[in-house]
């Protein structure tokens, strides 16, 4: 047999590393395990990236090791980020799921990747983390802190690829640019959101409250934060899936 370097025999697709979230799995005993919905793993997969977990808990070394082998990022959705992050009030009893680890590795990730400009894709928590990693800030809770705001926080009571409201996005950003249309109707499954925009982001979609539902770095190869979830919206708009062809588009030349 001759010897090949890939096993397939086919040329190298990209590698996009996803972070992982820390659940407990319901065992007898519980233990601890980190991982990721499969929609973002589909997602990945269906535009011709190749998906690698990362997994949480490593010294900063390691994780940008593995940032070094990877060619883009994809940080997902999940629990609050600490308000210790943002000089947040920390007293505000909707927090819920925060994991300061995650944060820990996430922010050195989307850090990196902002500096040294390696594609990144960030998706609802990563959207806002995306944010806060670069100095921004958040509404601890949209709902309460925000009366005239409209329902963002499905996913108590709706599939999660519900339609729920609609984004006006900027004529001139990469989101409009990969999607084709500067309107979509986009699920909505936050009960946060981006309040003071981090001096590096461009906001580049609203809901029709007013509410920054999309960030962009200007000059950035790819950096694009998205509030809603598109991987649970692809399967019934395949338009979705073009946003993560851009982000497999651009970890090719990286
Ligand atoms: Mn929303």
């Amino acid at each position: 047999m001759p010897l090949t370097k890939s096993a397939n025999g086919r040329k190298r697709r990209p590698l996009i590393g996803c972070t992982t979230y820390r659940k407990m799995a319901d065992n007898n005993p519980p233990f601890e395990l980190f991982g990721i919905r499969p929609s973002y793993i589909d997602a990945i997969s269906a535009v011709g990236g190749i998906p690698i977990l990362i997994p949480l808990s490593l010294p900063e070394e390691d994780i940008l090791e593995i940032y070094d082998r990877v060619d883009g990022l994809l940080i997902p959705g999940g629990g609050d980020i600490n308000p210790r992050k943002y000089d947040g009030d920390t007293e505000n009893p909707w927090i819920a799921g925060v994991d300061d680890d995650r944060d820990r590795v996430e922010f050195i990730l989307v850090q990196t990747a902002v500096e040294q400009e390696k594609p990144m894709f960030a998706i609802c928590r990563g959207h806002q983390v995306f944010n806060v990693a670069l100095g921004g800030s958040l509404w601890e809770d949209v709902h309460s802190q925000l009366p005239d705001a409209l329902t963002h926080d499905y996913y108590r009571t709706h599939p999660l690829s519900y339609p729920a409201h609609t984004v006006e996005i900027n004529t001139d950003s990469r989101l409009a640019r990969y999607l084709g249309t500067t309107q979509a109707k986009v699920n909505s499954l936050h009960h946060q959101g981006v309040r003071d925009l981090a001096p590096l982001l461009k906001a580049t979609a609203y809901s029709p409250d007013g509410l920054i539902e999309s960030v962009e770095v200007p000059g950035h190869p790819f950096a694009l934060g998205v509030q809603w979830h598109p991987e649970n919206m692809f399967r019934d708009n395949p338009a979705w899936l073009g946003v993560f062809a851009g982000l497999v588009e651009a970890a090719k030349k990286n």
